[in-house]
């Protein structure tokens, strides 16, 4: 801390991402990467070299990728907001729509960078905890609010919520954004895009980080109202007027198109993660049901804590948060099928200690 700082900067708490080590031969699950390599036809995008003209600015207004993504979710082009990861398209959205008088909802366990967003804001934020199964409860939203915020499927726990509950929340906040972090949802939940025309208040955010391998690149879009979308776009262009660039819109247009790759990594990763769930269950853990690239595991009597340190020795890196409520869980990411079977390995032998 110096004197030269902002009081704001002072009382910041700013969001800690999970750690990327410099490690040969680790086995990273602690930040839910997807563990295949993006489409070929990404890397080659990016090759065309002589055609991307890296002196110029890119297009401020994304058209291209915007189109793309339009065509891929068939909806308009003026309904799409696209940003340097969903991490920035989030950052905007706090400030253009869930900065308002009334408390903005969030869940206990959820991501934690929702409530970062709302101290850097300083936006006024009510805490809903989640029921004793870790469930969203659509009733606990019916109260006094400016706006509501939830992954869906929820991180860290993967629980997915169907479209019906999703419309519950809707129908009961008609006059406030709704906004649903789908970053998971390709890992086998339902869109909720398909309501967007339904209901004006609803706004659905994704991203090319997790379910099309491009965490590197940063491209994040955000889906809605038209009227919501202009809203994200006068911030936007309040703050940064290029935040897609010459590279990553091109990757993202070639890996939005290979529909093929994309099913059959998704494919892949869910197997996987039957599999996974199916070992732990078996070995002594209480597993949540997940619909994301990631398992929420506690062991009956071995602390999480142990369990993390001990797979970190064998250069295995999971997630463990030391928080209220989740302390006792590991958050795992589901890994290529050869990391899975190195990764229950290692549990089996750290299990007969
Ligand atoms: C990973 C993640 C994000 C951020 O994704 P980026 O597009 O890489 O910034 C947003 N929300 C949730 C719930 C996530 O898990």
């Amino acid at each position: 801390m110096s004197k030269f700082w902002s009081d704001l900067v002072q009382q910041l708490n700013p969001y800690i991402p999970g750690e990327q080590p410099k490690i040969d031969g680790l086995i990273k699950l602690n930040t839910n990467e997807n563990p295949y390599p993006p489409s070929a036809k990404v890397y080659e995008a990016i090759s065309r070299a002589n055609n991307i003209k890296l002196a110029l600015y890119p297009d401020p207004d994304a058209t291209e990728l915007k189109e793309s993504i339009a065509n891929y979710y068939k909806v308009k082009i003026d309904q799409i907001f696209v940003g340097n990861g969903s991490d920035e398209v989030l950052a905007h959205i706090f400030l253009a729509l869930l900065k308002k008088e009334s408390p903005l909802l969030l869940p206990d366990i959820s991501y934690s960078f929702y409530s970062v967003y709302c101290s850097l804001y300083q936006i006024n934020y009510k805490i809903i905890p989640l029921d004793n199964k870790f469930r969203i409860n659509p009733i606990d939203y019916k109260v006094n609010n400016g706006a509501i915020i939830f992954p869906n499927p929820n991180a860290p726990t993967g629980i997915l919520l169907s479209l019906n509950t999703i419309e519950e929340i809707l129908t009961n906040n008609l006059s406030s954004v709704v906004v649903v972090d789908e970053a998971y949802i390709d890992f086998g939940g339902k869109t909720s895009i398909c309501l967007i025309n339904k209901y004006p208040n609803l706004l659905v955010v994704q991203t090319f980080s997790k379910s099309r391998s491009l965490a590197g690149l940063r491209v994040g879009f955000a889906i809605g109202n038209k009227q919501l979308i202009s809203a994200l776009e006068i911030v936007k262009n309040s703050f940064n007027s290029y935040p897609m660039n010459r590279l990553s819109m091109p990757a993202a247009i070639a890996a939005i198109k290979d529909e093929k790759y994309f099913q059959q990594t998704n494919t892949a990763i869910i197997k996987t993660r039957a599999e996974l769930t199916k070992f732990l269950t078996n070995n002594d853990f209480s597993v949540i049901s997940s619909m994301a690239n990631f398992v929420f595991a506690k062991h009956k009597s071995i602390k999480a804590k142990t369990i993390a340190n001990k797979l970190r020795e064998q250069k295995i890196i999971v997630r463990y948060f030391d928080k209220p409520r989740i302390n006792k869980y590991l958050r795992i990411s589901i890994g290529t099928e050869k990391q899975n079977s190195l990764l229950c390995n290692s549990l089996k032998k750290i299990l007969a200690e």
